[in-house]
């Protein structure tokens, strides 16, 4: 018994379900866990000593690679001083001032520790901006585990077959309403029918959640006209989107200016930090500005800061997007050209560095409903063969898939033959 499946045992009888979240489980596609005992650069490492090309990056935040040299030492340096002050650091305030820099539409911004925490905060925000209670998210799209957004949800909840959760009262749950990504009229049709109730649209520019779904020419732009006309609050969920998408984010790729924009694993290079911010007239509602209440014990947290803003000096250069980019189109192209000499349909959608591929013979996977009607017992099967070649995938199928910059040319072409055996063996 490998040392892997042995650790599951015992964690199953100490932490629900074996894991601290869920998709780490494998409930997705069946099996063990790996555990892992190290990182560095593309590849991760478990305690049997096996190595895997790893696509799943932290489920983000490496855009890098793993353990990358600047975000270490900038990590050992802050250890020097101490941990955890709970009072102001100047760290916070570069912090600060980078992200602005990078991303110009947050012209005030809030550390937290979790992309759930920005979030929430961010709901709460425009629900006290507007002094209204609903909200607008689209099915299938992932914001965390707070109780406003943990309906219809992706990510874990999408795996493991229940999109919303039990433990969210009903009197909450009402207030959510939930659209269909890259359908406007379904959007429309809410606000027409709410056009006064309706605090903020939600959204994940690219929906990384359900796998990866860009959005259609227009829909963002379109987000942006509906909340302008019904004086609703746009939120981009950049959790996933931000730095990768573009080096500005999906909100510089796609030329489109929301009002809040939630970021986090991305900008802690690895630690536990989340962010939001947005417009200086929405942002001064917040405590201890305004009466919106929002405080973290944690936030701003030093070590986290000081690995953040290592992080974000990297990706801010301009390099970075550009091999991003390239190594991600490399992949894409390659696994589609691999499949089709296999015979095995397969469409893949990509942008920057996140793609997402799907075992079906739709053109186009462009929502939920595609997705849905992809092959998932050829994803499992897939999953597992490509394990075997040492090749780290999400294990689910509504995940989608992240490059660094630390893939070299040689890792991706190793990952498209070790692809090509496996689309063989499912033939
Ligand atoms: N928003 C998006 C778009 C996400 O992908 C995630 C997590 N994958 C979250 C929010 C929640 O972030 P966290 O897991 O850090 O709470």
């Amino acid at each position: 018994m490998s040392k892997s499946s042995q650790l599951f045992t015992q964690a199953q009888a100490i932490i629900p379900g074996g894991v601290n979240s869920p998709v780490r489980a494998f409930n997705g596609v069946g099996g063990s866990p790996l555990f892992i005992q190290r990182a560095e650069g593309a590849r991760i490492y478990d305690v049997d000593g096996n190595a895997y090309i790893d696509y799943v990056g932290s489920w983000g935040p490496m855009i890098l690679g793993h353990n990358h040299p600047a975000i270490k030492s900038a990590v050992l340096a802050a250890v020097e001083n101490g941990l955890s002050f709970g009072a102001p650091t100047e760290i916070e305030v570069i912090m600060a001032q980078k992200v602005q820099a990078m991303v110009p539409s947050m012209e005030q911004i809030r550390m937290v520790s979790s992309g759930t925490e920005a979030t929430m905060s961010a709901i709460r925000l425009a629900r006290g901006y507007t002094n209204r209670d609903k909200i607008l998210k689209f099915e299938g799209c992932y914001h965390g585990h707070a109780d406003s957004l943990l309906v219809k949800a992706g990510s874990g909840a999408l795996t493991l077959g229940q999109p919303s959760s039990p433990g969210i009262p009903a009197d909450f749950a009402k207030h959510t309403l939930t659209a269909t990504f890259n359908d406007l009229a379904s959007v429309e049709a809410l606000f027409s029918e709410y056009p006064e109730e309706i605090s903020c649209i939600i959204v994940e520019p690219v929906a990384g959640n359900m796998n990866c779904i860009p959005p259609q020419d227009g829909f963002l732009q379109g987000l942006r006209a509906i909340c302008d006309k019904y004086n609703a609050v746009l939120i981009f969920d950049e959790v996933m989107t931000g730095f990768r998408v573009a080096t500005g984010c999906a909100q510089a790729h796609y030329q489109v200016k929301p009002d809040l924009t939630t970021l986090g694993k991305v900008i802690g290079g690895g630690m536990p930090v989340g962010a939001f911010g947005g417009k200086l007239a929405i942002m001064q509602h917040i405590a201890p500005t305004g009466p919106v209440y929002q405080a973290g014990t944690l936030s701003g947290n030093p070590i986290a800061m000081a690995a953040g803003l290592a992080a974000l000096n990297e990706i801010d250069k301009p390099e970075v997007a550009a091999q991003l980019s390239a190594s991600t189109k490399q992949l894409a192209e390659g696994l589609k050209a691999a499949a089709a000499r296999q015979n095995i349909p397969l469409a893949i959608n990509y942008v920057g560095g996140m793609f997402g591929f799907f075992f079906t013979d739709q053109a186009e996977i462009t929502g939920f409903e595609g997705v849905f009607k992809c092959d998932a017992e050829r994803f499992k099967q897939f999953f597992h063969l490509m394990l075997a070649e040492g090749v780290y995938l999400a294990p689910s199928a509504f995940e989608a898939g992240f490059l660094s910059t630390a893939h070299s040319s040689a890792d991706i072409e190793a990952t498209i033959v070790a692809a090509e055996r496996c689309f063989a063996k499912l033939a």
